[in-house]
């Protein structure tokens, strides 16, 4: 099969899809890739690099549509993409089709085979395709209240580990899926003092035996929010209802019981942020106050990092494009139950619920 991997179009991503390992495993699995120029320039990889592994690199992303059998990307194809894809081309990426009806629309006209990162499951359930991106931004997001604790960058100059002979500080993660579990990982291994939330009494079991002794994971109520959140020097909402907006758990009614200068890290933005005051917003704007306390609400947080959020991200998409590649999409589909879940439209058909529910269309 030929591959095609595509340079980022839209603003703010510096991920690329496949590293020049990806391409080497690919070549050896018999495949040909052509990587657009300077594809992978955001995440530290040179054009020299991919052709050392093998990649035929060209210039433009229409040689990459006209050549290739299956494209990949990062983000969803961008409008000036459309005209491009070929009826019958396999596109491998995140599309949340579901959250964008004229995204959906325009790639039913193009009659491709859409394949969406966002809805592949594993062989245990879960969205492996999204877990890496889970992970980095609960990570940044203790890393984030560290920093907006600083009085150089308007906090009010807490270290979240102390030091010897002065408390550190008091972090509240609410939800213990993989953002709330990661975050409260990186708070507790700065030494500060973590309360992890979670509604689900299998998950705070679990939470209880791989936690260390500084984070205290306890079950989720609105009375335990409110007292915890008066003692917080920062609060790091990773709170996810499937098929929800997330809940509002923090309402501003609550900041005037709050310490002054409190850190808000909503990564659950995403989902319309589990703050009442959270607004979206981005790496170049990060933050913004109300009564006080600071919000750092930034919708893609792992673009700040794309060195890393591309090899997390490629480690997990590079075996499934393999299945792909090596069998084509209806063997790979019919012999991974996980990765048909992936499939979110053949030609005009729409073959995923979700996303045919989300506009009223056949399904
Ligand atoms: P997850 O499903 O692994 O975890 C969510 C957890 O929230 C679950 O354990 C659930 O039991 C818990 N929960 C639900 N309601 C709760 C409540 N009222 N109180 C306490 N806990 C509650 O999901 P995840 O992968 O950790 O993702 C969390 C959120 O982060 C999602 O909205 C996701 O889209 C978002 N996200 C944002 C970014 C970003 O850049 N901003 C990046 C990755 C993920």
């Amino acid at each position: 099969m030929i591959v095609g991997v595509l340079k980022e179009i839209k603003s703010q991503e510096n991920r690329v899809c496949m590293t020049p390992a990806g391409v080497e495993v690919m070549k050896q699995h018999g495949h040909s890739v052509l990587v657009e120029a300077s594809a992978g320039a955001g995440s530290g990889f040179s054009d020299a690099d991919y052709q050392a592994a093998g990649a035929k690199v060209v210039a433009a992303p229409s040689e990459i549509y006209a050549q290739s059998d299956m494209v990949m990307h990062v983000k969803e194809p961008q409008p000036s993409e459309y005209a491009m894809v070929r009826p019958g081309q396999i596109v491998f990426t995140y599309f949340h089709f579901a959250a964008d009806e004229k995204l959906t629309r325009e790639f039913m006209k193009t009659g491709a085979v859409s394949i969406a990162y966002e809805t592949v499951t594993g062989p245990q359930g879960g969205l492996p395709l999204l877990t890496p991106m889970s992970e980095v931004a609960g990570r940044m997001a203790a890393q984030e209240a560290a920093k907006y604790n600083e009085r150089v960058h308007g906090g009010r100059g807490i270290l979240l580990g102390g030091v010897t002979g002065v408390a550190p500080a008091t972090v509240l993660v609410l939800g213990g899926g993989i953002v709330g579990t990661n975050a409260a990982m990186m708070a507790a291994g700065l030494g500060a003092k973590v309360y992890i939330l979670d509604m689900n009494l299998d998950r705070l079991r679990y939470l209880s035996e791989i936690m260390p002794k500084n984070c205290t994971p306890l079950m989720s109520s609105p009375a335990m929010i409110r007292e915890l959140a008066a003692q917080a020097d920062a609060i790091i909402g990773a709170v996810l209802v499937v098929g929800a907006k997330a809940p509002k758990l923090i309402t501003r009614e609550m900041f005037k019981d709050m310490k002054p200068g409190c850190v808000l890290v909503d990564v659950a933005i995403d989902q319309g942020g589990c703050f009442e005051t959270s607004r979206a917003t981005t790496h170049s704007d990060p933050i913004y106050e109300v009564d006080g306390i600071i919000h750092y609400c930034v919708a893609n947080m792992p673009g700040a990092v794309p060195i890393t959020s591309t090899m997390a991200l490629t480690n997990a998409t590079l075996p499934y494009a393999l299945q792909i590649a090596d069998k084509g999409w209806k063997t790979a589909c019919k012999e991974n139950a996980g990765l048909k879940n992936g499939l979110n439209m053949v030609g005009d058909k729409i073959t995923f619920k979700g996303v045919a529910e989300a506009f009223g269309l056949p399904y």
